[in-house]
């Protein structure tokens, strides 16, 4: 079942790309199991359950993904993201835009699909959204995630590349949020006057927005990832906003109010 949520005049769809187990202790570094694990049930050695979960945003019949998940990158999994986009009744040949938060491979594995020895757009039709400083260096490189997953978009002029803050329309602004890599773009959403940002790998967990200071060991930069966590939550205070996170799998989406030195998190429904 995709959930589906009416943002004023957008329809938000949380996608469901497959179930995998992350280290707590990495995420909520350098936090202790005895002090992250409630509520989380991790294995004694601190694994827990970790989801991938693209967003569909819907407005007046354009339809804009933000990340691709793994694609055909782990085919062993049921039930992936394409299940449902077609019980959503969308083809991919109707999503107009393709926003990718950070290049790491559980978030743009699905930018394209192998075929007949040559990779090809997921999304035929779509323009590929990403920052510059975020494919700056792997582009340099040019690293087997580069060639397979965006090379072949550039190639056929459907790569957009971006520096800083910009606003697609009325509703949706790409927000640099460096930290967790060089060059991460958040998404962040307004319409009659409801807000919801999709935070991307800011906040793994709903507890590192309630604890900013706990946050992934393998961050590009720590310091930024924290402040920008900070930075974020304040605007979700001031705006009730909604977080969506892409890998929280029980508490996805959150508002949060000021508690202490950090927040509390309350659950969507
Ligand atoms: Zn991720």
């Amino acid at each position: 079942m995709v959930r589906v949520y009416q943002l004023g005049a957008l329809r938000l769809a949380q996608l469901h790309d497959g179930y995998g187990a992350i280290d707590g202790n990495r995420v909520f570094y350098p936090a202790r199991q005895e002090e992250w694990e409630a509520g989380l049930a991790p294995d004694p050695t601190g694994f827990m359950l970790n989801a991938y979960q693209p967003l569909l945003i819907t407005q007046g019949g354009q339809h804009t993904l933000v990340d691709t998940g793994f694609g055909e990158a782990n085919p062993s999994r049921r039930r992936d993201m394409q299940d449902g986009l077609r019980e959503l009744g969308v083809a991919a040949e109707e999503i107009a835009r393709v926003i990718i938060t950070h290049a790491h491979g559980d978030h743009v594995s699905g930018n394209t699909l192998l075929r007949d020895g040559a990779y090809v757009p997921a999304y035929p039709k779509a323009e590929y959204i990403v920052q510059e400083g975020e494919i700056a260096e792997m582009r340099e490189r040019n690293d087997d995630l580069w060639r397979a997953r965006f090379a072949p978009l550039q190639a056929l002029g459907q790569l957009r590349i971006v520096d800083g803050e910009v606003a697609l329309d009325e509703a949706l602004t790409l927000w640099p949020m460096a930290g967790h890599t060089a060059g991460q773009q958040g998404v962040r959403m307004v319409s009659q006057g409801q807000h919801a940002v999709f935070v991307g790998d800011l906040g793994l967990s709903y507890k590192n927005f309630e604890t900013p200071q706990w946050g992934a060991s393998w961050a590009w930069s720590r310091e930024a990832d924290e402040a920008n966590r900070r930075m974020v939550a304040e605007w979700a205070v001031e705006h009730d906003a909604i977080l969506i996170l892409y890998h929280d799998p029980r508490t996805p989406w959150i508002r949060l109010a000021r508690a202490g030195a950090g927040y509390r998190a309350t659950p969507v429904k």
